[in-house]
């Protein structure tokens, strides 16, 4: 996966340009994920063949079917369709349960979908995650890259034949330096959110420029300092969709 060292500065909108999904890290991780599946080298547990049938059926979804919709009514279909895949893809990722490597891979999803973050439901309370993701998202790109999803999806969902063992690839260690706040998000009940700025246990500084260091397992923030911290309490999600598409 990628690894690079030059700083990237915290850009609110960051994504707010119209234009295609990010899916450089998708590509990589789909075309990794299909030559070991078709390898026989990811044999995927359980864990990881709930989560993709949870995608799939995402994935798969059909639209409703209207009589006399608007044409709006229709647009909000569409995207609603991929607003859920993110959700599932997002709750499947931060749960924890899956392998690095299939986390990895429902990252790489979720970055790609992130421009129906807000649309067509914006988040409901004014501290839930915002991304600066544009207001028209490219629905006719998000869709197309359903299509090219399903089969990879159904294949880690299938169930293994009797008697096979899993067997999970290690993923690949990343490093990014990354210049701005992380924000760890709390839901104490439905429809409430929590934000909290995360500050380095030693010096307090919140803004790094943070090393952040991930192997799909474990996430650890480097500060400015000197020290390295995982106590930080960041679902995978609250750093990865900050970051570049690299
Ligand atoms: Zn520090």
């Amino acid at each position: 996966m990628a690894s690079g060292h030059e700083a990237h500065e915290a850009a609110p909108g960051q994504q707010s340009r119209t234009g295609p999904p990010l899916t450089r890290a998708l590509d990589r991780e789909a075309a990794q994920a299909r030559r070991l599946l078709a390898a026989g080298e990811w044999r995927p547990a359980p864990a990881d063949s709930e989560a993709a049938a949870a995608v799939l059926a995402r994935l798969t979804a059909p639209l409703p079917a209207r009589r006399g919709a608007s044409a709006g009514t229709l647009a909000r279909d569409r995207d609603r369709r991929l607003q859920r895949l993110l959700r599932t893809t997002l709750h499947h990722l931060d749960a924890g349960a899956v392998s690095p490597r299939a986390a990895a891979l429902l990252a790489a999803v979720a970055r790609a979908f992130l421009p129906w973050h807000a649309t067509p439901n914006p988040p409901g309370a004014a501290a839930a995650p915002r991304y600066g993701v544009p207001s028209v998202p490219p629905t006719e790109a998000g869709e197309a890259l359903l299509r090219e999803l399903v089969p990879l999806f159904a294949s880690l969902a299938s169930a293994s034949p009797p008697g096979t063992v899993p067997l999970t690839p290690p993923a690949e260690p990343w490093q990014v330096r990354y210049a701005g706040r992380f924000r760890r998000h709390g839901r104490p009940a439905a429809g409430v959110w929590t934000a909290e700025t995360v500050g380095c246990p030693a010096c307090g500084a919140r803004t790094g420029p943070w090393t952040v260091t991930c192997d799909w397992s474990r996430l650890s923030l480097g500060c400015p300092c000197g020290v390295v911290t995982d106590g930080h309490g960041l679902a995978f999600s609250e750093v990865w969709l900050l970051l570049p598409d690299l």
